[in-house]
């Protein structure tokens, strides 16, 4: 039985397509989130990816952000369950899941079976979220994939001390008139995120094993920085982004 999973965010649509609710057939991204022609995009490519047409699925669950303006799906569910459901088949043993999207960062206590327990969330500021990597990426003009090479080779991060993402920009733009080399600058975002986030996760408790997902999981810059700052190493999954997407999907199967 195959069912699907969307999970459209602010910034991106990601798909899933699962096989009896255990094998990832598919997956598909497209960097276009909820009021745009995004979602149906993700769709239609993970058709194509899985060789498979829509009569073949038994069920669609779309999760996210925009999840109620999607009309393709069979159902809607909370992104917060969907993204623990999917931390739990990605990595059976997590308890805390740390999940840092385009526009909001959240934390999640899972218990052994995956089910949520508690969380808590940051959606009223954009610092700690991937829109604060996507505006510091912008001013220094690179690709949102190259700011993780671009901060593995710092020597001397700088500090970047407004929590504000204004205040920020302000700082990077300042840091780079005085001669600060990228890399450093690099760094010194992702720390910045880091703080942010790890004292998002201190307010909820962190219990081991951790877990990272949403699209900023896809910096590793960011992922050891957060290590660094929470003292513990962070599991991550090429399908971390996908969580929410592949929750939705594994949420599809258990109805049917
Ligand atoms: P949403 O569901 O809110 O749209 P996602 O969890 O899909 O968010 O994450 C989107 C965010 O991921 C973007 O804002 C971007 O900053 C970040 N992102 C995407 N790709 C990368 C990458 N290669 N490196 C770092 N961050 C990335």
């Amino acid at each position: 039985m195959y069912t699907a999973g969307i999970d459209i965010g602010s910034t991106t649509s990601k798909c899933v397509l699962l096989e009896d609710g255990e094998k990832i057939l598919a997956t598909s991204l497209v960097q276009a989130g909820t009021g745009t022609c995004g979602p149906s995009n993700a769709m239609d490519g993970l058709l194509r990816e899985g060789q498979i047409s829509s009569r073949e699925l038994s069920c669609i669950v779309a999760t996210g952000y925009g999840r109620n303006r999607y009309e393709g799906a069979d159902m809607q569910v909370s992104e917060l369950t969907c993204h623990g459901l999917g931390a739990h088949f990605l990595f059976p043993e997590a308890r805390t899941v740390i999940d840092i999207g385009g526009q909001d960062a959240k934390v999640l206590t899972l218990n052994e079976k995956g089910r949520l327990v508690s969380f808590q969330m940051n959606d009223k500021c954009a610092a700690g979220t991937g829109r604060f990597l996507d505006v510091m990426a912008q001013i220094l003009q690179l690709d949102i994939d190259q700011m993780e090479s671009g901060c593995l080779k710092a020597t001397t991060p700088v500090s970047i001390s407004s929590t504000c993402t204004v205040f920020a920009e302000t700082e990077v733009i300042s840091q780079l008139s005085n001669g600060a080399a990228i890399p450093d600058i690099l760094a010194g975002i992702c720390d910045s995120v880091a703080a942010r986030v790890a004292s998002l996760a201190r307010r909820e408790g962190v219990r081991d094993p951790v877990c990272m997902t949403g699209g900023v999981a896809r910096n590793g810059g960011v992922r050891s920085a957060l290590g660094k700052a929470l003292h513990k190493p962070l599991l991550y999954s090429p399908y971390s982004q996908f969580a929410g997407a592949l929750g939705a999907a594994l949420y599809g199967w258990v109805q049917q």
